[in-house]
């Protein structure tokens, strides 16, 4: 079954071995895991964590620009019939934007001429922008960030509200007239991670025509550590198909096998990697979901999210 992950951080990856002097990480260090899970979509993220200023915000995005297209799998929206041909499709995702410090709008548009189809405004941080999980829970959007994220409905780039503390996600679903989604976040009724969505922002993104992306990360899966696994995981998938309609799940694993032992170690049982991701699919049979739903949380719903 064909997946589309809508989080992993292989932009970021890419960087620090590009930094390192390897000369395509893309190829040597993601390509083949990906076609071995059935990844055929991945949404790279260039992610910034809160200090990162605007030159290298700008250099990672150009960087991941130039690795997808070494290895010509940029997914550009204008062109799916010559990438259904494609195993894998790298589409470029910001995760925070903290280097934006003055003129949101060209920034903006800078992003999207270098091909990014997803971006959040913050991390855990508190910025320019927005307010992250960690920030003060009264801070919500600035007027910068709410000029960014008009400029963003404008440019068709989607807006993830994955990091953002409760404040700032409200303030997106009252005045943002593009499309929103959580790339990686699970229910928080299911576990109690503050990253994870209540029952209320799970609604409100479902009425704005939002997706949902299962987050694989321990963590967020289950508070008890003998749940943290695959089957749990596709039981967040089936709480928030029932709670809304399986149209807003889709799959956003957030990896992290490739940053070393520390990375693996944060991810859930079976579900570890990309070689790994079938065993989503088949967790997702089991806790009910028929072959078409399985379809739509796999890969349908996010690829009519991205080009309808
Ligand atoms: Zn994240």
């Amino acid at each position: 079954m064909k997946i589309f992950d809508l989080h992993c951080d292989i932009g970021s990856d890419c960087e620090y071995q590009l930094m390192k002097g390897e000369l395509e990480p893309f190829k040597t260090r993601h390509l083949q895991k990906l076609i071995d899970g059935e990844v055929s979509y991945v949404c790279c993220a260039c992610f910034f964590y809160g200090k990162e200023t605007w030159d290298e915000m700008a250099k990672m995005i150009v960087d991941m620009n130039s690795e997808l297209m070494k290895n010509d799998v940029v997914f550009v929206k204008d062109n799916l019939d010559y990438f259904k041909e494609h195993r894998v499709h790298g589409i470029i995702s910001v995760e925070g934007m903290c280097g934006v410090q003055e003129n949101p709008r060209e920034k903006v548009q800078f992003m999207k001429e270098h091909n990014v189809k997803v971006a959040s405004l913050a991390w855990n941080d508190e910025n320019y922008l927005a307010t992250g999980v960690k920030g003060n829970v009264c801070r919500g959007l600035t007027s910068a960030g709410l000029e960014a994220i008009d400029e963003m409905a404008k440019c068709g780039i989607a807006l993830d509200v994955s990091h953002l503390n409760e404040a700032s996600f409200w303030d997106v679903i009252k005045n943002h007239s593009g499309k929103v989604c959580a790339t990686h976040s699970n229910a928080r009724t299911l576990c109690s991670h503050d990253r994870n969505l209540t029952d209320m922002q799970i609604k409100a993104l479902a009425a704005k025509g939002g997706i949902i992306g299962m987050n694989a990360c321990r963590f967020f899966v289950s508070d008890n550590e003998e749940e943290q696994n695959v089957e749990t995981l596709a039981k967040h998938a089936k709480y928030i198909a029932d709670l809304v309609g399986v149209e807003h799940v889709a799959c956003g694993f957030d990896f992290m096998d490739f940053f070393g032992e520390g990375g693996l170690g944060e991810m859930a049982k079976d579900i570890e990697s990309d070689d790994k991701a079938q065993n989503f699919v088949e967790a997702l049979r089991k806790v009910g979901f028929t072959e078409e739903e399985v379809e739509k949380i796999c890969y349908k719903n996010a690829l009519d999210f991205f080009t309808k």
